[in-house]
């Protein structure tokens, strides 16, 4: 089955409200192909996501960049599931690398999140993906299968999760995975699905690169057979971006 390609924009921690009105304002003349043939997701921050919704062009969705992993209450500072469904946010960005490492967010924290906010009606995005020191041991593949099964252990429907494949030394350092390295994660990733959920889960579930895609070298990356998307930081915050979901083409 054919999956649509899909391209998110995680703005992180970035803006002010009028840097968001500019941004919104670049991404609603821009000229990208239909939402038939690519799907795009911005993630403001908490914050920016009313005013984002409501200024956004229509074929453009939003997502948090997280959310509280159960029901709201006495958990200062954070944001529910709940809050985001009430809000009407479709999306969620969960257990990106940067809040696994300076938040000290576990595979099972991020696993029990993604679960809770899938009951809860939101669409996931599941980032996984390793450090530089990881790779470097040869130990990827090992590290990606144990994020995705903390998921896989507690999620049975997949429809509504795109899953991330986000090598840590990649993001935000302009060290770009080449298409190969990419693509043989992805096509491990998929093989994994295959073996530990199901053939169909496998052949449907979007598998998404994140790690400085830029205007420049999405074209390659999003040729490669198993890369069904982007997740773009830095890029995202630019015109740029435009041209990052136009290599959906
Ligand atoms: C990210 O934050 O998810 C990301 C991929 O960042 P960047 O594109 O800046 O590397």
């Amino acid at each position: 089955m054919a999956r649509k390609f899909f391209v998110g924009g995680n703005w992180k921690c970035n803006g002010t409200t009028e840097e968001v009105k500019k941004i919104v304002s670049t991404l609603n003349g821009g000229d990208v192909p239909s939402p038939d043939v690519v799907e795009v997701v911005v993630s403001p921050p908490f914050v920016f996501l009313p005013l984002v919704k409501t200024t956004l062009r229509p074929d453009f969705h939003v997502a948090a960049q997280n959310c509280w992993v159960k029901n709201g209450g006495a958990y200062t500072g954070e944001v529910s599931a709940e809050m985001l469904v009430n809000l009407d946010i479709p999306w969620v960005i969960l257990g990106h690398s940067e809040r696994r490492s300076l938040l000290k967010e576990s595979n099972d924290f991020v696993g029990d999140k993604v679960a809770y906010a899938l009951a809860k009606g939101l669409k996931v995005i599941a980032c996984v993906g390793e450090t530089l020191e990881q790779r470097e041991a040869g130990s990827t593949m090992e590290v990606v299968a144990a994020q995705t099964k903390a998921i896989a252990e507690r999620v049975t429907d997949w429809t509504n999760v795109v899953l991330a494949y986000e090598p840590v030394w990649a993001i935000g350092t302009g060290k770009v995975a080449s298409p190969a390295q990419a693509q043989e994660v992805h096509s491990e990733l998929r093989d994994w699905l295959q073996a530990n959920t199901s053939p169909e889960i496998a052949s449907t579930t979007r598998i998404i690169y994140g790690g400085s895609v830029s205007g420049g070298n999405c074209k390659e990356l999003a040729a490669k057979p198993d890369v069904d998307g982007f997740l773009v930081g830095g890029a995202s915050l630019k015109p740029e971006f435009i041209d990052i979901i136009k290599s959906a083409e």
